[in-house]
């Protein structure tokens, strides 16, 4: 991401989700927005909003909020939202299949553009408009994609990871459960959904009335 470097992670984080809400109120043809009413609707409190923001260099006026265009002109430009990012998904499975028929592109510019599988029988297939390669065909076919959704068994992603980062893929999205080892140019962010679901009903259990 472009000119990101000096804002700190935990604010590069919370970035889609405020342009999501942003974009929506400009769809809406709100000019702008108070961090209250932007923190009710992403659900961060206000003074992180505040700190988030005046690394922007949007600070806020009292009384009339923030220029939501300004800040979606930031925004656009520092989620490279101007340039589409082509993702590779690879694992035809139950979550992959529902990962392909999901129109990412409703909210931000990634498209998931191939789609591989070992399987013969999901070979060939399209699903969600996305073309389902046979995974040997992996390196022929990863010319120009920047970023892979792995939804494979754990026990084939490291040798998938290993291809695909020969491939020049930068960024990869982990739904398996395995960690996997990466060169340290390429960024991994690892979902695991069960993991997720465990500790959301842990901090049900011992947290019932705070907030994430
Ligand atoms: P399904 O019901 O289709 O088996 P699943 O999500 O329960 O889906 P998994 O065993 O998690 O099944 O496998 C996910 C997908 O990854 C499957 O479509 C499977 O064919 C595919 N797959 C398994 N091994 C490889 C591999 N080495 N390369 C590419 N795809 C693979």
């Amino acid at each position: 991401m472009a000119g990101q470097s000096k804002i700190p992670q935990a604010t590069a984080k919370r970035l889609p989700l405020y342009y999501r809400f942003l974009n929506n109120l400009h769809i809406q043809g709100k000019t702008r927005v108070s961090s209250k009413e932007l923190s009710d609707a992403v659900k961060v409190d206000s003074a992180t909003i505040r700190r988030d923001f005046s690394y922007f260099g949007a600070l806020g006026k009292k009384g009339y909020g923030y220029n939501v265009e300004y800040l979606l002109g930031f925004f656009r430009k520092t989620l490279d939202q101007d340039e589409t990012t082509t993702v590779a998904l690879i694992g035809v499975g139950n979550l992959g299949t529902a990962f392909l028929h999901y129109n990412f592109t409703k909210n931000n510019n990634t498209k998931i553009a191939m789609a591989f599988d070992a399987d013969e029988s999901k070979v060939g297939e399209e699903i969600g408009g996305v073309k389902v390669y046979h995974i040997d065909q992996l390196e022929e076919k990863l010319t120009d994609v920047q970023a892979a959704i792995l939804t494979v068994p754990g026990s084939v992603a490291q040798p998938i990871t290993e291809r695909i980062v020969n491939s020049g893929i930068t960024g990869i999205l982990n739904f398996t459960p395995a960690r996997i080892t990466v060169p340290d140019h390429v960024r991994v962010h690892h979902i695991d959904l069960a993991v997720e679901l465990q500790s959301l009903v842990y901090f049900m259990k011992h947290y019932p009335s705070e907030n994430s």
